[in-house]
């Protein structure tokens, strides 16, 4: 990887992020600085459209910059996220992954910037707004689900069932 900015200097910073957030110190008094972040990450479960989503392993590998007054964070955020099929309401689970390139600013009012309190990036906010907009439109236990019989409501997952089949739309 090429990199414009001269000798910078990459600190390795891994932790839990819910708890204590990212720690941008480094990154915001010297622009020099790439902040090298790997971190994990606790993102409540998530309604959407009436379907609870949770959020497993939820990972970011990325880095930090900085100025004194605000701070770009860039990376690849992962997770693998649960729900209920669509199709057999059994439990289905996708790897979502989601690019982040945000500015956490301590003038953020007005601006697409996340707000910056002090020297400890919040991401929290940030991720869960990433992950959502990474969702399918609707998940799939597998591409292809029979998913389950309109007459009698049993998984066709799981074998025919003694309905007719003749007459019902496709
Ligand atoms: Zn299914
Ligand atoms: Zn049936």
């Amino acid at each position: 990887m090429t990199n414009a900015s001269p000798a910078p200097i990459i600190l390795a910073f891994r932790s839990g992020v819910t708890a204590m957030g990212i720690d941008a110190s480094a990154a915001l008094s010297d622009p020099g600085v790439r902040l090298a972040v790997s971190a994990a990450a606790e993102i409540a479960p998530e309604e959407i459209a009436g379907e609870e989503v949770a959020f497993e392993s939820v990972r970011f590998e990325g880095e930090v910059r900085g100025s004194p007054d605000s701070a770009r964070v860039e990376g690849t955020l992962r997770c693998e996220a649960r729900a209920r099929c669509a199709l057999c309401l059994g439990e289905a689970s996708l790897p979502i992954e989601a690019r982040i390139d945000e500015v956490f600013s301590r003038d953020a009012k007005g601006t697409d910037a996340y707000p910056l309190d002090g020297d400890v990036i919040e991401p929290v906010e940030m991720f869960r707004e990433a992950l959502i907009l990474a969702l399918p439109m609707r998940f799939l236990c597998k591409d292809d689900c029979l998913g389950l019989c309109p007459k009698c409501g049993s998984n066709r997952n799981e074998g025919e069932c003694a309905c007719p089949r003749g007459d019902e739309p496709d």
